[in-house]
């Protein structure tokens, strides 16, 4: 017999809203937590020598089992799904997982962050599986710096084709993610505005995060948002466009017409009041916040045989009990020692 509980949420049309009023709208799905890049603000070389013992493949959750989750998400009122990683194009066959998830109803998103070396062989057969948005990531637009940024593994070059495999395959508009380190590519922010501005294309500036534990942040490395802005407005006059209370990006376009920007300013302004993500580890850990510690294991539900109604249940539990707001507490919860984070290649930021 069903329990009271689990009939219940079947009868709810989505997930009741967190402790904080949140609602889940958004599932980030890792799909790998191996990488081709070694980028020092997430895997940084000297933490992942090259015996590092990342998940085996029975670890990850077969595409079934995302496909099952998924489904459970979006019963419970998600829109949404990203496809992420570590590098998401290192799973093999993703495009038939693209196809499953493409093929739920009620799904309105379906998007893929790669740092893109390997898009020119999959952009084609990823957009015929049905994904509909691509973001690249780019740290730079000097060589040098580029292949800094990416560990020593990543070539400017390839990014370029990458981008112009994505514009082939009608992926365009894209959005563009460069994580600003101070002293590292901070100098090279309006040369990439300049490759940009006027292509269609999104620059979105990332502060960099404390995320993890390995890449040993340091808020001195930091650069605000609010300063990019200025940098960039005394080259490019900019104006601030509306805010969407529910966007994690402050959006600014240029005054000229030539495109808009973009600023994730996860340190210097938070926005966890619009924070409706859920996180799914390649392993089948459910993370509610990118910088919880620990995950809540939806593969050990499934492969114990629960039903759909089961998962769906345990997941809106889970979400209403959520009162994450890490970064708006970061300077708080850092004095008192809170500093054990889930790391980001494991749930794709
Ligand atoms: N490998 C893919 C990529 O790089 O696009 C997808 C996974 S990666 C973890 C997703 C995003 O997280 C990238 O845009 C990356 O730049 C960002 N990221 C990783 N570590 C970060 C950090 N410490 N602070 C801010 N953003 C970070
Ligand atoms: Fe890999 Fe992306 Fe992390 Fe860079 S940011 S190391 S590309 S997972
Ligand atoms: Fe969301 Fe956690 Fe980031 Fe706040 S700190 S925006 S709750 S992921």
């Amino acid at each position: 017999m069903m329990r009271p509980e689990v009939q219940g949420t079947l009868q709810a049309r989505s997930a009741p809203p967190d402790a904080l009023g949140r609602v889940l709208s958004d599932l980030r799905i890792s799909v790998i937590d191996r990488c081709n890049f070694r980028c020092p603000y997430c895997m940084p070389e000297e933490a992942y020598p090259a015996d590092h013992a990342f998940q085996r493949a029975r670890e990850r959750l077969g595409f079934e089992e995302i496909e099952r989750i998924a489904r459970a998400f979006v019963s419970l009122g998600v829109r949404k799904l990203r496809l992420t990683g570590g590098e998401p194009l290192l799973r093999r066959d993703l495009p038939d997982l693209v196809a499953r998830l493409a093929a739920i109803e009620g799904v309105e998103d379906l998007a893929l962050t790669s740092n893109g070396a390997l898009l020119p062989k999959f952009a084609r057969p990823l957009r015929e599986a049905g994904l509909r948005r691509v973001t690249l990531s780019m740290d730079s637009v000097d060589p040098d710096i580029f292949r800094r940024m990416s560990g020593g593994r990543g070539e400017l070059a390839d990014a370029e084709a990458a981008i112009a495999a994505a514009e082939r395959a009608g992926f365009g508009p894209l959005k563009i993610n460069c994580v600003v380190m101070r002293g590292v590519n901070d100098d090279g922010i309006l040369d990439l505005v300049a490759r940009f501005r006027g292509s269609g294309h999104v620059v979105r500036f990332i502060e960099y995060m404390d995320v993890g534990t390995v890449n040993r942040w340091r808020d001195d490395r930091v650069v605000p948002g609010a300063e990019l802005v200025q940098r960039i407005d005394a080259r490019w006059p900019l104006e601030a466009m509306p805010r969407d209370r529910m966007s994690t990006s402050r959006r600014w376009r240029f005054r000229d017409g030539a495109g808009e920007l973009g600023f994730i300013n996860s340190v210097t302004e938070p926005f966890c009041g619009g924070c409706t993500r859920a996180r799914l580890s390649a392993d089948g850990k459910l993370y509610t916040c990118l910088f919880a510690h620990a995950g809540h294991d939806l593969r050990a539900l499934l492969r114990a045989g629960e039903s759909d109604a089961a998962l769906r249940a345990t997941v809106a539990g889970i979400w209403s009990h959520r009162g994450d707001r890490y970064s708006e507490r970061r300077a708080e919860l850092r004095a008192a020692g809170v500093l054990e984070h889930v790391e980001m290649y494991r749930i794709g930021g």
